[in-house]
């Protein structure tokens, strides 16, 4: 008898902004392979991480559980893999379950992988070219930890590489839930060496809060240490910054010099993702199988003079998501329903027919890639970020609510009590001008503080 649940295949990057996808409209990068995915299936247009940054978003799809209920609140909380997620589950229903690329969930014991019968992954960050990667087996490799080797070449490549090969060696009878992580197009932003010069004759063109000032807003994105004329290193850029340059012109030579190489580790992972479509179209198991293309959180691409991530402003909150399913996915459709990285584990294992765990505090999207909203879909979602203590970065704890209109976001402050932030997103789309202190909005912030109060109850935070 032929399984028909279908294969789940799960490629996620490592700080993929959905603007840097032209899918999502971007001007800066032509992603003909990621297209695909939204061509032939849904592109959602409001999907957020519920903490900007990579370890915990991990956990938080891993789990579909917030942060303060998975304990994975910052880069060093490492996941405790006793903790219920979608692979495991998947892994007892009779899925062949793979881990391969960035897991930066923490190593050893209680942190490796778990609910995979394979995984090959880059120790913490890992490295662009030539990394190592430890790989473990079930059956073949005796340490439990898994065993370490160098692969040469360059991370995107082998990472996909090394995808397919365990897809051609897989049980055909059964059906697969591959997880393909991406390091690309993370810090330090290295592009393989057959990309080197690409876009080497165009200029960029600026975002148009390229150089806000940080006025009308709480201090912490006056003090935040991520600005592409500051805080960029001499390994991010590569090579000195020329001399003679006035402030305006560096800020605009040292952006240059980031955004191209980001966008060339993104046109490696373009290349490669088309690469896995094709092995899918050339096996015929195209129908059959649930993709899934997102990024861990968004991405500052020069926004607000940034790189980085972490704050609850819209590039950075925003994950990209396509995921094609011929079966119950419309060619084509687009959802702007709210969508949350704590809904991918029940999204999956309803797509799978597996009983979603009650104490998953995400919610299936099968409704909506079947354009079946449900009148009961949530209008708010919550936001926190705990990262304060890391002095490279200097982002300011904070949590907040985004409704379809309006964000209201609250800072610990530094012994000076909160501070607080409204955004109107008609308004202000670019979140330059909090309305927080103007009068015509008292009425607002009253009825938001209320609801991001009733929020946090819901989803039993307690800062
Ligand atoms: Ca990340």
């Amino acid at each position: 008898m032929t399984d028909r649940r279908p294969n789940l295949l799960f490629i996620m990057a490592d700080d993929h902004a959905a603007h840097a996808i032209s899918a999502y409209g971007s001007h800066l990068a032509k992603t003909p392979g990621l297209d695909r995915i939204a061509e032939g299936g849904m592109r959602f247009d409001n999907c957020f991480c519920v903490n900007s940054i990579c370890t915990p978003s991990r956990a938080a799809i891993l789990t579909g559980t917030y942060n303060h209920v998975n304990g994975v609140t910052g880069l060093d909380t490492p996941m405790d893999n006793r903790l219920t997620t979608f692979p495991k589950l998947l892994q007892a229903a009779g899925y062949q379950t793979a881990m391969v690329g960035k897991w930066h969930l923490g190593h050893g014991g209680i942190h490796d992988p778990s609910g995979f019968d394979y995984w090959d992954v880059l120790p913490d960050q890992g490295d662009y070219h030539d990394p190592e990667l430890i790989r473990w087996k079930a059956g073949e490799t005796d340490d439990p930890e898994g065993e370490r080797r160098v692969v040469e070449g360059y991370v995107t490549d082998i990472i996909t590489d090394l995808s397919l090969d365990w897809l051609a060696a897989r049980d055909p009878n059964r059906p697969f839930l591959l997880k393909l992580h991406h390091k690309a197009p993370h810090r330090s932003w290295e592009p393989a060496p057959r990309h080197a010069h690409l876009y080497e004759d165009m200029e960029v063109p600026i975002p148009p809060t390229f150089d806000d000032d940080y006025s009308f807003r709480a201090s912490a994105a006056r003090n935040a240490r991520m600005r592409i004329d500051r805080d960029l290193k001499l390994e991010d850029l590569k090579v000195p910054t020329p001399e003679g340059l006035t402030p305006a012109e560096e800020k605009r030579w040292k952006f240059q010099r980031y955004i191209k190489d980001y966008l060339r580790c993104v046109a490696a992972i373009d290349e490669n993702v088309a690469r896995v479509l094709d092995w899918l179209d050339d096996e015929g198991l195209a129908d059959d199988t649930v993709v899934v293309y997102t990024s861990d959180q968004g991405f500052f691409l020069g926004d607000h003079g940034w790189y980085d991530k972490r704050f609850m402003y819209e590039e950075s909150l925003r994950m990209p998501f396509l995921v094609r399913y011929p079966r119950e996915v419309r060619d084509g459709s687009v959802c702007t329903d709210m969508a949350l990285n704590v809904d991918v584990a029940p999204t999956l294992l309803d797509l799978a027919d597996v009983a979603i765990p009650d104490e998953m505090q995400g919610v299936s999207l099968r409704p909506l890639l079947q354009e079946q909203t449900p009148p009961d879909w949530r209008t708010a979602m919550y936001y926190r970020y705990w990262m304060h203590e890391d002095p490279d970065h200097n982002v300011q704890a904070h949590y907040g609510i985004r409704t379809d209109r309006y964000k209201l976001i609250r800072y610990d402050g530094e012994g000076e009590g909160p501070e607080w932030e409204l955004f109107d997103l008609v308004e202000d789309p670019f979140e330059v001008h909090s309305v927080y202190d103007d009068p015509a909005y008292a009425t607002l912030v009253e009825q938001l503080t209320d609801r991001l109060w009733r929020m946090q109850a819901e989803v039993g935070d307690t800062p």
